[in-house]
């Protein structure tokens, strides 16, 4: 399931990207100081980051994400100084050597383990739910007009239980499980509730 909705994001976040103009890239982003700008280079950098994880799957070679959260910070500013056309560019080149790399890992290396850039330890499987969750949900703050309640339900459903248990949630307000993934995402939403910190 993982596989088709890294597939199916990618799809929506590289059309999102395609349509925009060169002039919407200074424009903010749905993400605070962020420009459109920053969240590609964001998006293009994180594929890059996994492609690490991939590798060290793989052939057992420690390789993290990112070599400190300075270096993943400065990427996205020097990135997000790219042109517009470069921008474009690496989102799809990065998302399609992802792609190329998940496809070669053999069979055997999709349980092996691997560390994400929040410590966690977890089986290769997990590279597919993790960029799952990066294309979706900045796909909607690209700010083009997508909304959680254009992503898949069995998605959205997978993101609110897992937010809820990251964040220690046992209580989660009611409503349509678009306002509340939106809401436990820190996003923007229609629940009566005080809004929460951004995730991700
Ligand atoms: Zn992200």
């Amino acid at each position: 399931m993982s596989l088709t909705w890294m597939r199916d994001g990618t799809s929506l976040f590289l059309d999102a990207v395609d349509h925009l103009g060169d002039d919407d890239y200074a424009a903010p982003s749905g993400l605070p100081g962020w420009t459109r700008a920053h969240l590609v280079a964001h998006v293009a950098a994180n594929a890059d980051a996994l492609r690490n994880l991939v590798h060290w799957a793989a052939t057992g070679v420690e390789t993290p994400m990112y070599a400190s959260p300075r270096q993943r910070a400065d990427d996205i500013a020097a990135g997000a100084l790219r042109a517009p056309a470069d921008l474009r560019f690496w989102a799809h080149s990065s998302a399609a050597a992802l792609a190329g790399d998940l496809g070669g890992l053999d069979e055997s290396r999709w349980q092996a383990s691997v560390v994400t850039a929040q410590g966690r330890t977890v089986p290769a499987t997990e590279i597919l739910w993790m960029r799952s969750r990066e294309v979706w949900i900045h796909a909607v703050d690209l700010d083009t007009g997508i909304t959680f309640a254009d992503l898949p339900t069995d998605f959205l459903t997978r993101l609110v239980d897992e937010i809820a248990a990251r964040r220690g949630l046992d209580d989660v307000p009611a409503g349509p499980l678009a306002d509340v993934a939106a809401y436990l995402a820190g996003r923007p939403h229609g629940l009566d509730a005080e809004p929460l910190g951004p995730w991700l």
